[in-house]
């Protein structure tokens, strides 16, 4: 080797070595400086968590979710949910001041709890927005059943439910399926017996049509005057997708005989269900209140994941009476990540980061996020599901892993994409943008 290629190979050996040294220091090996401090200073709009109240409703506070994971039999947690997990002690310390390694045993969980109880009254009504600040989110759409002290607009927006809307007959059959559906259904029930209370009524109507006119569309409107901005379906933890065309003589003719009968017939049952799936999305797309739908393999040993295949959607994509409602697909479809991928296709269709931004490790999550940047990068959006998990990871935890496992998966796959020579930097910081914030403000018109 001549002297001059052998200082060549020594500078581009030190440059290397800086320049690796760089990247270890931002704390992930794969993503541009510049890239990275872009995607730092914008504050996210969060398609989709479960924050909890501020005190003093905390403590009390079960509306996080109409169908809470927590009671469920034993099932088997992804690694990224465990209590062993590393991030854990990045999360404990920036909010609550707590320096414990993960996982901690009952003296440490307790110390951890005064930790958490000591910010909790040093905030008070503000604690909610503060989680917020710590996961740098500037809006939080919150799916509760109820909004309340702390989580009101504008940081946090309300995202209610409405699948007990969709089972107005005997549920005790499609309780009976599984271990956890026994759970799910009566928890359903009571919620349609509060929604026909705030819709005035004692019993349900005797016909659909009273049913759609005094129920259904009454609710919707109720919830949307009281600042809901979408609608959220869990109806994966309680059936399969695959929602037919039903007429609505057929479904009026389910309704009424069918209203009193135990035990309904589960076929005939469905296509009543089918056509309510169906009039509740078109009343959301004339309300403008886009549809929220879980689409990945859910919590639970007993959920249908075959039953969760995005591509059973794809007839009602495709319905032209259903193109002024838009849908947004929760928590990116693992393991069916390729075929939501193709759905967005459909000019009313999005997917949203929530859930896998939890469970799925940046590596891996920034691959499935640059093939739909590659593709549909105006449909993608920023999503948490902060939940309260366990008692090692709550709301507040889960945000803030959330936050950072998104922000280095973007950083992964806007990287590539300029390696690649696909994008320039000033698309790279603009993608960053539309993930982070301008997709959701233009979705909601926010
Ligand atoms: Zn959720």
């Amino acid at each position: 080797m001549s002297r001059s290629r052998r200082t060549l190979l020594a500078i581009l050996t030190l440059f290397l070595a800086a320049s690796s040294r760089t990247f270890a220091q931002s704390g992930s090996p794969a993503i541009d400086p510049t890239i990275a401090a872009q995607i730092a200073a914008i504050p996210a709009i969060d398609n989709h968590a479960h924050p909890m109240l501020s005190p003093p409703a905390y403590a009390t506070d079960r509306n996080f979710d109409a169908l809470p994971v927590d009671t469920m039999e034993p099932y088997t947690d992804p690694a990224g949910m465990r209590p062993n997990l590393p991030a854990l002690h990045d999360a404990w310390q920036a909010i609550f001041n707590f320096n414990g390694q993960p996982p901690l045993d009952a003296a440490g969980l307790t110390q951890l709890e005064a930790a958490r109880e000591k910010i909790r009254q040093q905030k008070a009504t503000n604690y909610s927005t503060y989680i917020l600040d710590k996961a740098n989110i500037a809006t939080m759409l919150a799916n509760r059943v109820a909004t309340g002290i702390g989580v009101q607009p504008p940081r946090f927006r309300w995202v209610p439910y409405v699948d007990a809307l969709l089972f107005p007959l005997d549920n005790s059959a499609l309780a009976a399926a599984t271990p956890d559906r026994k759970q799910f259904f009566p928890l359903e029930d009571k919620l349609r017996a509060q929604y026909l209370q705030q819709a005035g009524l004692k019993a349900l109507p005797s016909t659909l049509n009273t049913y759609l006119k005094q129920v259904v569309t009454p609710i919707l409107e109720q919830q949307k005057a009281n600042g809901a901005v979408a609608e959220k379906f869990e109806i994966a933890y309680l059936r399969s997708f695959g929602f037919d065309d039903v007429p609505q003589a057929e479904a009026a003719h389910l309704y009424a005989t069918l209203l009193h009968t135990p035990h309904p017939n589960e076929a005939q049952y469905k296509r009543l269900q089918d056509f309510l799936f169906r009039y509740i999305a078109a009343e959301c797309g004339r309300l403008n209140l886009p549809v929220h739908l879980h689409t990945t393999s859910g919590g639970g040993g007993y959920f249908s994941i075959a039953g969760d295949n995005p591509l059973l959607l794809e007839p009602l994509f495709n319905d032209p009476r259903l193109r002024k409602t838009n849908f947004v697909l929760l928590h990116g479809g693992w393991p069916f990540v390729h075929e939501i991928g193709a759905l967005l296709q459909k000019p009313n269709v999005y997917l949203d980061l929530s859930q896998q931004s939890l469970m799925i490790p940046p590596r891996t999550m920034s691959a499935w996020l640059r093939e739909w940047l590659e593709l549909y990068p105006e449909k993608i959006l920023y999503a948490t599901d902060a939940y309260p998990y366990s008692s090692s990871m709550g709301w507040e935890e889960a945000a803030y892993i959330a936050n950072r496992n998104i922000r280095d998966s973007l950083g992964m796959a806007l990287t590539g994409m300029l390696h690649d020579n696909e994008i320039s930097p000033t698309r790279a910081a603009e993608l960053a943008n539309m993930v982070l914030h301008k997709n959701a403000e233009s979705l909601y018109k926010f």
